[in-house]
């Protein structure tokens, strides 16, 4: 059989796992043996799985694949961050970072080939919308990271966070995105508690719906404005979800989220949404639902048009924040000399919407 017919089954949870094992008239067992060796010891090769019968590892070798997509670009940044380019087809590559810290060691993932939503300070949204990543390609990210870390580092299973911050919007690809959650959950694969894995969204109201129902993990939601006059020209996807709905939202989640509150994430825009007002605005949402600001300071790209908040302006409206009650984080900038950075990732996507063609339009026109 080619390679291509063949099932993976590097993207198949528990469920997934069970349906293809009963294809092949196998017992339910064979589940939590292939989730070990595929996701704890990292093994691609049915040959070396030594406690499956030969049988089975033939019928296996004839019929499926363990594939992950190809990492064809490492650039190490000088705080420790690394960043691979993770080639998923012949015309898209994502990205994927590593955040080693004192405590904990996070991956941040790509969830899509590029980004249909455009917020106008991200780097990811300007390059357009290729594709969704499959439940493959997403856990091949972690799957990947652990491999190489492990053989570095003379360890299994290094990392111990994974956010959905890389590219691309996880609640418009829950279908891949899902699978790929239960795997990182599940004790036979990765094992992370559903505190320690964040999915991050610009705010699409149904996919918060569905993830709540079917697998609740950490919720980040990207606020950026206190108002949906500013939030609709920073984060155009509020045109559709705005503030008072996506706040209800909010509080529909929290009902069977693992924290008792959602993260607000707040990129810091010198002279745009950074003033002293805004942040007495952001601290009264913070009184309709349980949150925490993360204060993001803008990471710039290209010709973004964006400069970043000043320390002193962050530092002030972090304290505004702080003096009503609500809890705030600053985020350090991490992996900024690579383009790391939140926002700075691009990949290489070939965009299907044609919006950097679009874009360049817009630009040259008098
Ligand atoms: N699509 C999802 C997840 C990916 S973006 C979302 O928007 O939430 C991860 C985070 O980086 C989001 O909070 C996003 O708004 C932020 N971000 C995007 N561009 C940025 C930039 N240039 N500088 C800093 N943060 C940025
Ligand atoms: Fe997409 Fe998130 Fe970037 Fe907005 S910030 S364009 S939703 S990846």
């Amino acid at each position: 059989m080619n390679e291509a017919v063949k099932h993976n089954l590097l993207g198949l949870d528990a469920e997934g796992l069970a349906r293809f094992c009963a294809t092949l008239g196998e017992k339910p067992f064979r589940v939590r043996q292939l989730l070990r060796w595929i996701h704890q010891a990292g093994e691609a090769d049915f040959a070396s799985m030594s406690d499956l019968s030969k049988p089975l590892r033939d019928k296996l070798a004839q019929t499926a694949c363990v594939a992950a997509p190809q990492i064809v670009g490492d650039t190490p940044a000088e705080d420790g961050t690394r960043k691979w380019l993770v080639k998923v087809d012949g015309a898209n590559a994502v990205e994927s970072v590593f955040i080693p810290e004192t405590s904990r060691a996070t991956l941040c993932v790509s969830s899509q080939a590029g980004c249909v939503l455009d917020c106008s300070f991200c780097a990811t949204g300007k390059q357009g919308f290729n594709r969704n990543l499959t439940s493959a390609e997403i856990i091949g990210q972690l799957w990947f990271a652990n491999k190489i870390l492990g053989v570095e580092r003379r360890a299994d299973r290094i990392i111990s966070n994974v956010v959905f911050m890389g590219m691309g919007e996880p609640m418009l690809n829950l279908d891949h995105v899902i699978p790929a959650l239960r795997l990182m959950l599940d004790d036979n694969a990765y094992g992370l508690s559903r505190r320690r894995v964040t999915v991050s969204t610009s705010g699409v109201i149904p996919g918060m719906d569905r993830l709540r129902d079917e697998c609740p993990v950490a919720l980040a939601v990207s606020l950026h404005a206190p108002n949906d006059a500013l939030r609709d020209e920073l984060v155009p996807v509020n045109r559709k979800y705005p503030l008072r709905e996506l706040l209800a939202a909010c509080q529909r989640y929290l009902e069977k989220a693992p924290r008792d509150f959602v993260t607000f994430e707040y990129v810091m825009l010198e002279g745009v949404n950074d003033s002293e007002a805004l942040a007495r605005e952001a601290a009264a949402l913070a009184g309709r639902v349980r949150c925490k600001y993360n204060l993001i300071p803008f990471n710039p790209f290209g010709a973004s048009g964006y400069r970043r908040s000043s320390p002193e302006r962050i530092r002030r409206f972090a304290e505004i924040l702080q003096r009503a009650g609500v809890t705030v984080t600053t985020r350090k900038t991490r992996g900024d000399d690579i383009a790391a950075a939140c926002g700075q990732l691009a990949g290489d996507v070939a965009d299907r919407t044609r919006r950097s063609a679009r874009l360049a339009l817009k630009e040259v026109r008098p």
